[in-house]
């Protein structure tokens, strides 16, 4: 695999760039704040995009699933955490019960008529294969909190 070294907060907004049109028709904000500018990281740039997109577009049908017409809001962060550069992807959506938490990473679980439940199994794979975590928050009816943790390097010259 093809690793290069980027700055998250470059990654993070062309990511957001791809799925904001679809944001907007759904009416759903997508904020990001980018609290340490500098902190780079060596990916795979489209695996781990394809990563950010599978939890940004679970986090728009969480909304999208309240169907209580609540302002949808997701907010997308980056800080550098010890050894680590820490990406939030949090979201005020249906969240989840303790049953769906502790499958949410297993291949072909999936709560949608439509689902395919693939895309957290492989994001959770290409993470573990670059040496981070991800960890999850939710709390039901309220929303959820992705972590991923991925191992920062500094600035190349
Ligand atoms: P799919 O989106 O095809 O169902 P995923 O692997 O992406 O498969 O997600 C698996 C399941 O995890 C979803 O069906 C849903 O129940 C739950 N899930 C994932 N992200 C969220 C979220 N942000 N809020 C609530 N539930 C979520
Ligand atoms: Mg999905």
């Amino acid at each position: 695999p093809m690793k290069q070294t980027v700055l998250v907060g470059l990654l993070i907004k062309e990511t957001i760039l791809l799925l904001e049109s679809e944001a907007h028709m759904k009416g759903c904000e997508l904020h990001c704040e980018i609290f340490d500018p500098y902190v780079t990281i060596g990916i795979d740039v489209k695996q781990i995009k394809q990563v950010l997109l599978n939890i940004m577009k679970n986090a728009m049908e969480a909304i999208e699933e309240t169907g209580d017409g609540r302002r949808g809001r997701i907010d997308i962060s980056a800080r550098r955490e010890g050894r680590y550069a820490l990406i939030s992807i949090r979201d005020n959506g249906k969240g989840m019960e303790r049953t769906t938490l502790n499958r949410l990473f297993d291949p072909f679980f999936t709560t949608k008529d439509d689902g395919t439940g693939l895309g957290l199994s492989v994001s959770y794979r290409i993470i573990n294969n670059h040496g981070g975590i991800i960890h999850v928050d939710s709390v039901p009816n309220e929303g959820t909190e992705f972590m991923i943790y991925l191992p920062y390097t500094d600035i190349k010259e």
